[in-house]
């Protein structure tokens, strides 16, 4: 048996200090649903899901049964070398389930970052150029390519540069930052007139709602601007769902609100119930443009992950959470608005999100504005301490975002709102 102060001392010792972890000094046991023990026997509500990836819930039983079973036939044979039914299947439900009529195809590989190089690999084959653009406040991933792509410094970028070059930054709409739909279009107009020569760009990578970024929804004209300037010039449409995909806005893919068919999509995440797996899905004819053997790795597709995905996906659908992620948005909504309202020294800046991707975000006050990084700090601590994990987002990390199980019980998504207020009302006093 451990106690998570042994675990801090060992892990000081023996992990670098870069992986950090939010809830530090909570040490996993057990967990199951939204809720998770740690080794001292605390119980925790998770509103967190392991950043997302439990939209199914900690150990769905479904999820379970159909790894377990994919684990008493075979777990690995690497589908380069000998393939396996379940990558197909799991490529079959995703071509159906992509927006749009244009046949699709699926390359399974493991992680989000993982999808999103695969996605701009693919892009370049299909297209024969070079260039990428990609949005303020966007998250891709820690890969140096991804890292190129994601547009945040602290803590991710700082200090491990050069970035590859032909990656170019375009403003994201935030009428937070005071950026309208009509700014952001002629940043982009003005990026292709500066740095960015249209006919060199393969792809125009965009998070339907920044995740990372503070869970901002992309307004649906600035999608359907970017659909045709794409179309306009001949480059793709990347739709980054890692975060907001499979049901956390309500829909099976964020894009699906602005009736845009993207030309790729990177999936991971809540694809796979807890399990590691991500994906890109795309254009058929996109998808085929590199050559055999130009795509792949070693554990891309893992068996007992698509086991995994395709139970986790059938969950989704047979117990309706994508209803469930729009009750529960609204629930969400309506409570935050609530104990904002209740209290004047409460600052919520903004309560907002696409479905059950909902964020609220702290200022220090309303007439500056002014991010309130420190209070979101104290409010998660005061948190944790009181049993509900909770993790910010945000360019200054101002916001908290909720990434609850759909499958949570509304007795438990209430328990989880009454600590939030407690804290909140903790961090404030
Ligand atoms: N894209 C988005 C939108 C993400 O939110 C994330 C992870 N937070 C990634 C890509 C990277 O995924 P991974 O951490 O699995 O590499």
């Amino acid at each position: 048996t451990y106690t998570n102060a042994d675990l801090v001392a060992r892990r000081d010792a023996a992990v670098p200090r870069g992986v950090a972890s939010a809830a530090s000094g909570v040490y996993a046991a057990y967990a199951e649903n939204a809720e998770l023990w740690d080794v001292e026997g605390n119980r925790y509500i998770d509103f967190v899901g392991g950043i997302g990836v439990l939209n199914t819930g900690h150990r769905h039983p479904s999820v379970i049964a159909a790894a377990k079973a994919q684990e008493d036939a075979y777990t690995h044979t690497s589908f380069q070398v000998v393939p396996y039914a379940p990558y197909i299947e799991l490529a079959e439900r995703l071509n159906a389930l992509a927006p749009g009529d244009t046949p699709k195809k699926t390359l399974l590989v493991t992680t989000g970052a993982e999808a999103v190089e695969n996605a701009v690999k693919i892009a370049r084959a299909a297209t024969g150029r070079p260039g990428v653009i990609a949005f303020t406040g966007g998250y891709h991933g820690r890969t140096l390519l991804t890292l190129g792509m994601t547009g945040k410094i602290s803590p991710y970028k700082k200090d491990v540069g050069p970035f590859p070059s032909d990656i170019f930054r375009a403003p994201f709409p935030s009428v937070r930052d005071g950026i309208t739909v009509e700014d952001a279009l002629t940043g982009l107009k003005n990026l292709f007139l500066t740095d960015a020569q249209p006919e060199r760009v393969a792809a125009i990578i965009i998070e339907p709602v920044l995740g990372e970024g503070g869970y901002i929804p992309v307004p649906t004209e600035m999608l359907v601007a970017l659909r045709e300037i794409c179309d306009q010039h001949g480059i793709l449409l990347i739709a980054d769902e890692v975060q907001a995909g499979f049901g956390r806005t309500g829909t099976w893919f964020a894009i699906e609100h602005s009736g845009v068919e993207p030309d790729l999509i990177t999936v991971a995440k809540s694809m796979a119930g807890g399990y590691p797996l991500a994906g890109v899905i795309g254009r058929s004819d996109v998808m085929d443009a590199m050559e055999p053997g130009g795509l792949g790795g070693t554990y891309g597709g893992n068996p007992v992950a698509c086991a995994a995905a395709l139970a986790a996906i059938d969950a989704i659908a047979h117990e309706n959470l994508l209803g469930r992620s729009t009750a529960m948005g609204d629930k969400l909504k309506a409570r935050f608005a609530e104990i904002g309202a209740r209290a004047a020294p409460y600052r919520m800046w903004d309560i907002r999100g696409l479905g059950a991707m909902v964020a609220v975000e702290f200022v220090t006050d309303f007439d500056s504005a002014t991010p309130d990084t420190a209070l979101v700090k104290r409010l998660i601590a005061h948190a944790q301490e009181r049993g509900l994990l909770l993790l910010s987002c945000g360019m200054q990390g101002n916001a908290v975002r909720v990434m609850v199980p759909l499958t949570a019980s509304d007795e438990i998504l209430d328990e989880g709102l009454a600590i939030f207020e407690e804290a909140l009302a903790a961090a404030y006093a």
